[in-house]
């Protein structure tokens, strides 16, 4: 009928210009000439403004992308930066023996990330600590096996999600970041974000939520609230580390993690295990 037609249209008319809208976030992140191919990965509809309500948009179908890269001499890279395990696996090759920032010298491992490249849910940290530097795994400390309960609490496991972290080295006596370091590093968070393509991002504590958002506002202020980073939504929460310091925090953490699973609900995407009441 025509109606229908006309309606199918529409519809077709704000997907194309969902997809261009996401895809223009992503040449803004510092990824340029996107090639979109086809594939099967569903990303959410349209980048909210900031600061947005509970994500509820009905997921579409979305593009492979197929992204080339700016390198380290700011050159367009020949190679195609490919997403998920394979997309890592380029910048993490990319990254290689590291010696871009002054943490270099220091460190015992680069932390590069943890868990599923095709992940729907992708938690954020500072930088690795004593025991991540020893390991070369992000989150495996004390705050770390809180975060692994959160996560848990949450009806995933760490396989289920990606787990990765501002900086890739650890600041000496756990100092904060500085920003020459966040310069240097930074770029490969972003494409492992874009390497992986999640549905939602948890930025763990002040520094993952303020240096994602930009947004210098006190993380006590931002946490809670629905976000946008690239276009996908970003859930600001308070540090593992920061709940292990002040328990009495815990329950407002699980507010936003419970949050975060109702958003995904919405769109279609449950933790394998019911979670926690
Ligand atoms: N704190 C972080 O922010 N990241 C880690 O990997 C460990 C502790």
């Amino acid at each position: 009928m025509a109606g229908e037609a006309g309606d199918d249209v529409e519809e077709l008319r704000a997907l194309v210009g969902q997809l261009r809208t996401n895809l223009e976030a992503r040449g803004r992140s510092g990824l340029v000439g996107v090639v979109v191919t086809k594939g099967p990965k569903r990303v959410a509809a349209a980048p909210a403004a900031a600061p947005v309500a509970a994500p509820a948009a009905a997921p579409v179908a979305a593009p492979a992308a197929t992204v080339e890269h700016v390198d380290e001499h700011g050159e367009v890279a020949e190679a195609k930066a490919k997403t998920g395990k394979v997309g890592l696996q380029v910048v993490r090759d990319d990254l290689g023996d590291c010696k871009r920032c002054k943490l270099a010298p220091s460190r015992t491992n680069l932390v590069y990330g943890v868990g599923n490249p095709d992940a729907e849910l992708v938690f954020v940290g500072e930088a690795p600590g004593a025991d991540e530097d020893a390991q070369g795994e992000p989150f495996v400390g004390k705050a770390g096996q809180l975060l692994t309960k959160m996560i848990e609490a949450m009806g995933y496991t760490r396989d289920d999600v990606y787990i990765c972290n501002v900086l890739k080295c650890r600041p000496p006596g756990n100092r904060n970041p500085e920003p020459d370091e966040v310069a240097s590093c930074e770029p490969f968070l972003k494409r492992q974000l874009a390497a992986i393509r999640p549905r939602m991002i948890v930025a763990l504590g002040k520094f993952a939520a303020q240096c994602l958002l930009r947004d210098d506002t006190p993380i006590t202020r931002l946490r809670g609230g629905f976000r946008s980073y690239e276009g996908i939504p970003l859930m600001p929460t308070l540090h593992p580390a920061y709940l292990l310091r002040d328990p009495s925090k815990k329950k407002l953490a699980w507010e936003d993690l419970k949050a975060v699973n109702a958003a995904l609900a919405r769109v279609g995407i449950h933790p394998p295990k019911p979670p926690a009441g």
